[in-house]
């Protein structure tokens, strides 16, 4: 058996409980599991703070991108214009995904360490009319910020454009008051700070704004409009992934006994302070700014005087019982140090104390 546990932000640590439940070979045809799909359907509109007359959930086979890819695709399709609002590579994906389906799109790049504005986002939806959706990145995994979505819901809402977030590593994992903020589609899925296993997404979506999306999209499977007709009273449209449903149902219950969205938003918040706390004591510096970093990954430069590699230091802790993650900044060496998952405040400081022997190592004379 593998023994170490992911500090990388997905695939990510799961409870032995939670990969259990997929010991068991659900069928799915008859009232039992369509009633789990339904159940999981609601919570998550709970979690997301919508009604039911309001909004609706979506689930999707695949990985998170899958969610964002049948969002973009089925509600800007051959028609609309999408403003995507970028500062990582989650927001580059968002253009990859509109190149492919040969969408009309506009992208405004921000450095991956600032977060997008409102007078900029502004500026642009008043100078280009075509512009009907705006997408961007919630917590952007990239570099470890949090972006102020907030602040520009409150220019895309009036100007009267549809508004979409790839919410997939803040989820759940920070508060986001989707009604209130008029986000028109948001998108997480199984495997982040719900902490179920990969397989599938979900997409919750404002009613109104998904009747618009008859007969849009540009793809069969990813078609968001008729996943949501299909799954009407819990029926998957094409092969459901049961283990991953099961595992996930389980996933949900584990965070309500752990206390909601405000017990795992303190936990990955505590956990996150101390690694940097920690961290900062060694000598290593974040490339996010307090002000702007998000509770579920941080981007550590890469010190410049460091005499030992990425991957040196990757295999040392991996054979201590951690992964941790390349970084994926482009003008800087840095590292990525992953705290969503099931990572509780022992496993930083085992962390810590490994790095603090790793850092020893390479200082004693030989
Ligand atoms: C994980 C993640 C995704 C989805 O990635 P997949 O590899 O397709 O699951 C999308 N956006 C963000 C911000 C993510 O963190």
């Amino acid at each position: 058996m593998i023994n170490y546990k992911l500090l990388t932000p997905g695939p990510l640590t799961t409870t032995d409980t939670v990969k259990k439940e997929m010991l068991v070979d659900h069928c799915t045809w008859d009232s039992d599991y369509k009633q789990i799909t339904q159940q999981i359907r609601a919570e998550l509109l709970d979690l997301a703070h919508v009604s039911p007359d309001e909004y609706t959930c979506v689930l999707m086979q695949g990985s998170g991108t899958f969610g964002v890819e049948s969002a973009i695709t089925s509600s800007v399709g051959k028609t609309g214009k999408l403003l995507i609002l970028s500062n990582g590579a989650y927001g580059e994906r968002q253009e990859d995904i509109c190149k492919h389906a040969g969408l009309n799109y506009r992208i405004q790049h921000f450095h991956y360490n600032e977060i997008p504005d409102a007078e900029t986002v502004k500026a642009i939806l008043d100078e280009d009319p075509n512009i009907t959706h705006v997408s961007m990145v919630h917590s952007e995994t990239t570099s470890g910020i949090l972006n102020d979505i907030e602040s520009i819901a409150y220019v895309v809402k009036p100007a009267g454009k549809v508004f979409i977030v790839d919410a997939m590593s803040s989820f759940c994992g920070v508060e986001i008051p989707v009604a209130e903020w008029g986000i028109d589609f948001i998108i997480s899925s199984a495997n982040k700070c719900i902490q179920g296993v990969p397989g599938f997404s979900f997409i919750i979506c404002r009613l109104d704004e998904l009747m618009k999306c008859e007969g849009k999209a540009v793809s069969l499977s990813l078609d968001l409009y008729d996943q949501w007709k299909g799954m009407f009273d819990g029926k998957w449209r094409f092969t459901s992934p049961t283990h991953v449903v099961l595992a996930f149902a389980k996933a949900l219950e584990e965070m309500k006994q752990e206390g909601g969205i405000p017990a795992r938003n303190r936990r990955y918040t505590e956990n996150n302070r101390l690694l940097i706390t920690e961290m900062e004591k060694l000598g290593y510096k974040t490339y996010i700014d307090a002000a702007h970093q998000g509770p579920v990954i941080t981007t550590f430069f890469y010190p410049e005087t460091a005499n030992y590699t990425f991957k040196e230091m990757y295999e040392f802790i991996k054979a201590r019982g951690y992964a941790i993650y390349p970084g994926k900044v482009t003008e800087a060496e840095t590292f990525r140090i992953g705290n969503i998952g099931e990572i509780y405040q022992e496993d930083i400081e085992k962390l810590i104390s490994i790095y603090r022997e790793f850092l020893a190592s390479k200082t004693e004379k030989p």
